[in-house]
């Protein structure tokens, strides 16, 4: 398996392989606005075509809303438009007039749907509502920008409940829990859970819960956020259903969020200095053919070439063959850079043998009988497996449980009393930010790390993008 990249030198590797393997080109005249690239963009529909699965399997719909919001209803949630007043795009004119109400471009899409879900719920026979729509949305970003990490228009999917109660709502970030864990196990990626500590939850939430992944510089990405709204959006924007009792009460909310990030996070845990390394679930091409070429042979091997990839795909495995003319030797740096999880290599000695020859993108090589082609799928899944050893062995040895607060990189864990003002000190002595209380919470004897008083919980504390 080749190394993880080093943590010095990765945001100048992760900043070029994005272009290199092909998935963005960053040259478009916005900033933060990048363009995805055919591979890039097959690969970010094969994640959402994961996400689609996971939503139709658990009862979500699908919807599109509109991408302008009137400014009247995004006001609606006063906590809401201070979280976000500074990173929205204003839309102020429609041709040579100046609009009367300005509109916005959905830097999440809370206030659009909560004004129309007011109107579509009437009755608890209507609830739970279970909706979801994978849009692009728009955040003025200041800081430096990120190709599918920090961008100003983002590939977003958001899933958007509604309940007759707390229970009920809280029953559904559970199941977003269990929705979170088979999907990143799709993906191979280890993540950890944080409740998000008070000062730092999303603007409008009652509660925020982060899912994080540790990038190889030692620093957190946020892939995932669930939200309990309680009923904090319901009651300004009056979504209320009439209960069995016929009175009228106003619904729980929750939310889950997740995007493009998910695939900066593969290309940055998985990859290495050969290039990027795909899962098997999201690879456009699962298995790459390289005919080996000798004079004499050109016809042969072809055809042999044809006749094992029509076998691969009979397998359900998507397969290319290489027939550009050069070298195998550049074609196999081309297809290591793009992260195919197979190759196969088929040459004169091959065929003599009835053999293939195959190298995975961990490095694993072996020869397999032609007629032991269905065993690619296992190398597959054995692939994948690598894939998340891997990745949950680097979070592991980069995950620090201590009682004093020294420096450390990577995640550290220290006991905690729940006060602001302590977890304040922890961020600022360790220049970290707090991800917040592990979930599922563990038990803490301790004595808190800043100020020594009995601890009522351990606080989550990284470097993060
Ligand atoms: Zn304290």
């Amino acid at each position: 398996m080749g190394k993880m990249i080093d943590r010095q030198r990765f945001d100048e590797w992760y900043n070029e392989i994005v272009e290199l393997a092909d998935l963005c080109d960053k040259r478009y005249p916005i900033k933060g606005m990048n363009i995805w690239k055919p591979y890039g963009w097959k690969i970010m529909q094969n994640i959402d075509a994961i996400i689609r699965e996971e939503m139709e399997k658990t009862g979500h719909n699908e919807v599109y809303f509109p991408l302008l919001i009137p400014e009247s209803c995004f006001k609606k949630e006063e906590e809401h438009i201070k979280g976000f007043s500074e990173e929205v795009y204003w839309v102020t004119h429609a041709g040579g007039n100046e609009l009367e109400e300005r509109f916005l471009l959905r830097p999440t899409s809370e206030t659009a749907l909560y004004s129309i879900f007011s109107l579509w719920i009437r009755s608890h026979a209507d609830l739970p509502l279970k909706t979801f729509q994978i849009v692009n949305t728009f955040r003025y970003e200041t800081k430096m920008t990120k190709a599918f990490i920090r961008v100003r228009e983002i590939h977003f999917f958001e899933a958007h409940t509604c309940h007759e109660n707390f229970e009920d709502a809280e029953r559904q970030i559970k199941e977003d829990l269990e929705i979170a864990e088979r999907f990143f196990k799709k993906l191979c990626l280890p993540y950890v859970i944080s409740r998000r500590p008070d000062w730092d939850k999303f603007a409008g939430a009652y509660y925020s819960i982060g899912i994080d992944v540790l990038m190889p510089s030692l620093k957190t990405l946020q892939v995932a956020s669930i939200h309990q709204y309680k009923q904090n959006f319901s009651i300004p924007f009056e979504i209320k259903y009439e209960g069995r009792d016929g009175k009228h009460y106003y619904c729980h909310q929750t939310t889950y969020g997740m995007s493009e990030r998910i695939l900066g996070a593969i290309v940055g845990i998985h990859g290495d200095e050969k290039g990027i390394k795909l899962p098997s679930s999201i690879a456009p091409i699962k298995v790459v053919i390289i005919p080996i070429i000798f004079k004499g042979w050109e016809e042969r091997i072809m055809e042999e070439c044809r006749k094992i990839k029509e076998k691969i795909e009979e397998l359900g495995l998507k397969c290319h063959i290489d027939d550009r003319d050069k070298t195998p030797g550049s074609k196999f740096y081309d297809w290591e850079l793009k992260g195919v999880p197979l190759r196969v290599e088929i040459g004169p000695k091959d065929i003599e043998n009835g053999v293939i020859s195959i190298a995975r993108r961990d490095g694993i090589k072996k020869k397999m009988p032609v007629n032991e082609i269905e065993k690619l799928k296992e190398e597959l899944q054995e692939y994948d497996k690598m894939l998340y050893v891997e990745a949950e062995k680097f979070l592991k040895e980069n995950t620090h449980i201590m009682k004093e607060i020294e420096g450390k990189e990577g995640i550290v864990e220290l006991p905690w009393c729940g006060k602001e003002e302590c977890g304040k000190k922890m961020e600022e002595e360790l220049d970290m930010k707090s991800l917040g209380i592990p979930l599922p919470q563990k038990e803490c004897n301790e004595k808190c790390a800043a100020c020594k008083e009995k601890a009522a919980s351990w606080l989550r504390l990284a470097k993060s993008y």
